[in-house]
């Protein structure tokens, strides 16, 4: 009858029942001491399936984080049931270099985090080596006394000005290679006990696992951010002209054309400004080649600057300039280019020799589309004619196609 209802019993654990009702026994009968065997058992199945489930929700969910910032995230908020912290921090070996770099510490308190994103320390001679060698946790319950034993050790004497007062520290470790460390943190002595270095060594592997695939992944994103940063450049590059930076006369007429074409659909005024070195010839004949470079470059930059981010200028032949207004009238554009021709005026370029005046010619050209309609063509041909009617009336100055 007995073993009928142990075996029940055992079959009812089996299936993830914990919950054991086993009969009334008489004081002294031998199976009484099973029986209590037999529910002690019980209990401890139930608490470890109660762990492996907290484990895997815990490393599912942390699984789910892709960047190293996301995964230790997930880490921080999860772990409470596990591990108690007032503060989790990772540091990370450089394979190269051998260093630990902290990359990331989150903490539930408001001092600021002294060892933080940066800090770095040589792996080699370090209490961190001994960790790794012996692939522990490693348990120090009162910081304190710890710095008076290694007063040496800055990064205790960090960790102590921030209110922590025990630690422990677990090693990550992927495939037998060594990848950094997890630092579990209290502001209470005596924190960390054996059970909690056992419960991190039941899942120190997929943790160390995440976080590289975590570092991994930042690693990525950080290279194809290089990559669209470095494309971008080379773009840039491909718009610039080689002496004077600005746009190329190809760039800036592309600029143009979306700044037309934009302008149309919101039924906006764009305004054009042709500038034209006046004499710049005689520039060249008098102080030479190199000068003259010198002086388009000052102009062009001048002018780039002076400008607001939605204009643009590009260099539209020799010494001559494109500039570009966007949503702006003719009286503004007037008013602006009025502006630029009295700044360049005012330049003085140094060479070896002297002292470089230089004046500028500008014919402008508006489309208004609230009002009209006018081709690319058309408006850079009302530009070069008000220009053209600027150095017949005497150079330096600003002429207004409608003037005309
Ligand atoms: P105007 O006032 O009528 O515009 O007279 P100008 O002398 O400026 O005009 P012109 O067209 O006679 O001469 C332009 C000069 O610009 C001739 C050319 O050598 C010079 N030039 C064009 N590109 C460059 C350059 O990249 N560097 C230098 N230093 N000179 C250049
Ligand atoms: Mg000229
Ligand atoms: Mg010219």
């Amino acid at each position: 009858m007995d073993l009928t209802r142990y075996l029940s019993a055992i079959q009812q654990l089996k299936l993830g029942d914990f919950t054991l009702t086993l009969p009334e026994r008489e004081e002294g009968d031998p199976l009484n001491e099973f029986d209590q065997e037999l529910l002690g058992l019980a209990n401890w199945l139930e608490r470890r399936f109660d762990e492996f489930g907290k484990l895997q929700a815990i490393t599912e969910d942390i699984s789910r984080g892709n960047l190293l910032g996301d995964v230790l995230d997930r880490i921080f908020d999860s772990f409470h049931s596990l591990i108690p912290y007032d503060r989790i921090g990772c540091a990370l070996i450089d394979e190269d270099t051998q260093k630990v770099t902290a990359q990331w510490a989150k903490t539930n308190y408001p001092e600021r985090v002294k060892i933080c994103h940066g800090y770095s320390a040589n792996l080699a001679g370090s209490s961190l080596e001994n960790i790794l060698k012996s692939k522990q946790p490693r348990i120090i319950n009162d910081l304190k006394e710890h710095l008076k034993k290694h007063p040496k050790s800055s990064s205790t004497r960090l960790i102590l000005a921030e209110g922590v007062l025990s630690s422990l520290t677990c090693p990550l470790i992927v495939e037998g290679k060594p990848i950094g460390f997890i630092f579990f943190s209290s502001k209470q002595v005596n924190t960390y006990k054996d059970v909690h270095q056992t419960i991190f060594l039941s899942i120190a592997r997929q943790i160390s696992v995440l976080i590289e695939k975590g570092r991994l992944y930042q690693h990525i994103c950080d290279l194809n951010d290089q990559l669209v940063d470095a494309m971008q450049q080379l773009k840039d590059q491909s718009c610039r002209d080689a002496l004077t930076g600005i746009f190329h006369r190809g760039a800036v007429m592309e600029f143009l054309q979306q700044r037309l074409s934009a302008a149309k659909r919101q039924k906006h005024p764009v305004s054009v400004v042709m500038a034209d070195l006046d004499h710049f010839k005689q520039i060249n004949d008098t102080y030479g080649h190199p000068a003259g470079d010198k002086v388009l470059k000052t102009v062009a930059n001048e002018i780039q600057q002076q400008l607001r981010g939605c204009d643009s200028i590009g260099r539209y032949g020799g010494e001559e300039f494109l500039i570009v207004l966007d949503d702006t009238d003719a009286k503004t554009a007037q008013f602006v280019a009025e502006r630029l021709r009295q700044k360049i005026e005012s330049i003085e370029v140094q060479i070896e020799s002297g002292t470089i005046h230089a004046t500028t010619s500008m014919g402008i050209a508006t489309v208004d589309f609230s009002k009209t309609d006018k081709s690319e063509d058309a408006l850079l041909n009302e530009a070069d004619k008000a220009l053209y009617n600027a150095k017949r009336s005497g150079r330096n100055r600003v002429i207004l196609s409608i003037d005309i």
